[in-house]
């Protein structure tokens, strides 16, 4: 007879909430192996018996054929005394002990709930709640750990016998899946008319016909409420931007499909695979010129952002209305979402003219999720829905918990303790209360579902962010104050796992310098711990402090004066006179390296964008602008010194030549977006030079543009260098709080060394 083994296997990772147990179960019946297997506060907990030929090939499939919506972090082993249990068993969970479990992300329907979702004989049929082990809600639903009904929003409903018997039975796809539930015990979804009374009908055929002839309706979906109108409606497009307030800003389009969106877009492998993929972000795609997609949708853009349907509802709208819709949030301007039913119901009722909703609560406010595609592999633009709160895996685990507070703009926050940084979902821009209230509200849910008790607090220099503020007004913490551009080097060496030395590119809007003055075209010497400032964008003044962020005609101003084109003069004739003498008297204009304003000036000249509506719009233009089959570049000097100086000046002035010899404004805006690659190629082969360092790594908002970034790499590349870019978090501020989270890591260990 074999000799038998027994091992204690310990998993960690997501893996609770995602149908482990079972999946273990299987596999140990499939191998003729005996034990248990359980959960604790640190993951699931295996003991198992048998051969020891069975038990390699168990620890070998483990990984490999685990459910699709585990994460495995680290399996570990440990040799027990063999007992001769018989049978394999699922015991229950143990939750004392310290919380080390992690909760998983909202995850699109899967094949088998779709399955079910379309088949007349299944109980399920057409319920737009169906879910399973492998799919369906999670973080949003999260009330409190550890993950069990009763701690989600679930909580009111009571499971009917045939849901519970599934719940409880090892072998179904549903055993422990929380959201269970069915027509007979679940949610219901409503239509509502906009005085709040329901409308009669099935109300996803009642509401796609709504769409058909014309009305904006409101969604409630996973995060919170959208806004939809058919995406081919000319009308219905630009009555919901009026009613908005949302002038320019593109709208996101659903589609029921890989065939359709393909019909819209141009898409690659890569941006198919994100497109279909569990987390369903929007992802900007090149939009074919013939797609049936009203003007209002995107204007000004050749890109389109799709996404597919992730929730089972949203599979039923789509098949009911045929055909893509516009689904933006459910906000006026920048609010934040509305995602309670009261609240969306106020802030709405203007904007809407039916509501499709229902009684399942939405716990944590989550937005969508955007990302770019860039050289096969996703570039984030904003990482929330179906991302977060899945933890980022750090190089090195932090000394002490650690809270990252963020900047101001695209605002996130970043909890770490160990090996694990979670990074929150977007919380939108820290300008008013309701977005601060909804950023500490999410500080402390954060806390409690990872069990983290900050005791180092990093923020960004500028005094005057509400993230700045709220970090002074902690107590018992130790803070540590985080430069803007460091935090951005900071944050792409952190998501690449890499400790630097690395020479930075840090190209953005704005941040406050270690100077006091406004930088935003930087390049740093720069690891974990510290940084130098080795050359920037040249500064010039920006004209009327902010009001120059909102008017991009005004750093045309700055950067040309008297030479500005006389189109652009008559434009702007109302204030132009007082702008030039803000900069010839040097009041109100302060000085800035920024590379975001340099796009500003170069749109206004071009006579794309004199003025934004929402931030970034120059950039986003010009870039969209760009004819990608031109190869010219204009020259730019760099001036020498103790620090360096890319002289931005010279490329506006070649725009300036351009446009006067006649050339097209989208030939000048890719020679532009050349030249300024190729003269950041160039300092950092001085400061490769200078340093011995052979590694550049760009962030900062500026490089989501991928004309830029293509550019930027490859002209580093050719020169040798190794480049490190964004995939896993933003490189806009939206990652700037991973960045605070490793720069206080690393001086909390120098600390400890010394
Ligand atoms: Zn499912
Ligand atoms: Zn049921
Ligand atoms: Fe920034």
């Amino acid at each position: 007879m074999q000799r038998c083994n027994r091992i204690e296997v310990r998993v960690e990772g997501v893996v609770q909430g995602v149908g482990f147990r079972p999946y273990v179960h299987g596999l140990a019946h499939r191998l003729g192996l005996s034990g248990h297997v359980g959960n604790d506060t640190a993951g699931v907990i295996i003991e198992i018996e048998g051969a020891e030929q069975a038990l390699s090939e168990f620890l070998a499939a483990l990984p490999d054929q685990a459910p699709p919506l585990a994460v495995i972090e680290r399996v570990r082993t440990s040799p027990l005394v063999a007992t001769g249990q018989q049978g394999f068993h699922i015991v229950s969970s143990n939750a004392t002990g310290r919380r080390d479990t992690l909760v998983s992300a909202d995850s699109a329907t899967c094949a088998d709930c779709l399955r079910e979702l379309a088949d007349p004989t299944d109980r399920r049929f057409d319920y737009p709640f169906i879910n399973c082990t492998n799919c369906g809600p999670r973080f949003t639903i999260v009330r409190d750990v550890p993950y069990d009904r009763p701690f989600t929003t679930m909580a009111p409903f009571t499971m009917c016998p045939a849901c519970a018997s599934e719940y409880h039975d090892p072998a179904d796809r549903r055993f422990h899946a929380q959201p269970v539930c069915c027509p007979a015990c679940g949610p219901r979804l409503r239509l509502l008319d906009a005085s709040g009374a329901e409308l009669p009908g099935e109300p996803l055929a009642a509401a796609a016909a709504l769409l058909r002839g014309g009305a904006v309706l409101a969604v409630k979906g996973l995060g919170g409420f959208h806004v939809a109108t058919l995406a081919s409606d000319a009308t219905a497009t630009a009555a919901l931007r009026a009613r908005k307030h949302r002038e320019d800003k593109p709208f996101a389009v659903m589609v029921a499909d890989l065939d359709t969106a393909q019909r819209l877009c141009r898409i690659d492998p890569v941006g198919q695979r994100l497109l279909a993929g569990r987390r369903r972000p929007i992802v900007l795609l090149p939009r074919r010129p013939d797609a049936p997609v009203a003007p209002a949708v995107a204007p000004g853009n050749r890109s389109l952002g799709l996404m597919l349907p992730y929730t089972p509802l949203h599979h039923l709208l789509l098949r009911h209305t045929a055909e893509p819709i516009v689904l933006t949030s459910g906000n006026v301007s920048d609010e934040p979402i509305a995602y309670q039913d009261d609240d969306a119901r106020a802030r709405l009722v203007g904007i809407a003219d039916a509501f499709v909703t229902h009684d399942r609560a939405i716990h944590m406010r989550t937005d969508d999720s955007v990302v770019r595609v860039f050289r096969g592999a996703e570039l984030p633009v904003r990482r929330s829905r179906g991302y977060a709160p899945e933890p980022l895996t750090l190089a090195r685990p932090v000394p002490r918990p650690i809270l990252g507070c963020g900047a101001e703009l695209k605002s996130t926050f970043c909890l770490a303790r160990g090996r694990h940084a979670f990074l929150s979902h977007h919380i939108g821009d820290l300008e008013n209360y309701e977005t601060l209230r909804s950023f500490t509200e999410g500080v402390q849910h954060f806390r409690r579902l990872f069990d983290v008790q900050p005791e180092v607090v990093a923020h960004d220099l500028h005094p005057e962010y509400l993230s700045t503020k709220y970090a002074y007004d902690l107590t018992d913490v130790d803070l540590v104050g985080v430069q803007h551009h460091h935090a951005h080097i900071a944050s792409c060496l952190a998501d690449n796992g890499h400790a630097g030395p690395v020479l930075g590119v840090a190209f953005d809007g704005l941040g406050y310098g270690s100077d006091g003055t406004l930088w935003g075209g930087e390049f740093l010497l720069a690891d974990l711990a510290a940084f130098q400032r080795l050359a920037h964008l040249a500064a010039v003044p920006m004209p009327g402090g902010t009001a120059a962020i909102r008017q991009p005609w005004r750093m045309a101003a700055a950067y040309l004066g008297t030479e500005a084109p006389k189109e652009l003069v008559t434009r702007n004739a109302e204030h132009w006179d007082s702008v030039l003498a803000m900069v010839a008297r040097q009041v109100n204009a302060p000085l800035t390296s920024s590379a975001g304003r340099l796009f500003d000036a170069v749109a206004a000249i071009l006579g794309i964008r004199d003025s934004i509506n929402y931030e970034g719009q120059a950039a986003v233009e010009l870039e969209q602008r760009a004819d990608l089959t031109e190869q010219g570049s204009y020259p730019a000097t760099v001036t020498t010194g103790p620090v360096l100086q890319l002289q931005g000046a010279d490329l506006v002035h070649a725009v300036l030549a351009d446009l006067h010899a006649g050339v097209a404004p989208e030939v000048i805006a890719t020679r532009f977006h050349h030249g300024l690659a190729d003269a950041i190629v160039r300092v950092c082969l001085m400061l490769r030079e200078a340093t011995g360092v052979s590694v550049a790594a760009l962030s900062g908002g500026v490089f989501q543009n991928v004309l830029l970034l293509e550019r930027t790499v490859a002209g580093l590349e050719q020169s040798g260098f190794q480049t490190l870019t964004h995939s896993r978090v933003p490189p806009n501020d939206g990652g700037i709080s991973l960045g605070q989270v490793a720069v206080a890591a690393s001086s909390l260990r120098s600390e400890d060394s010394r």
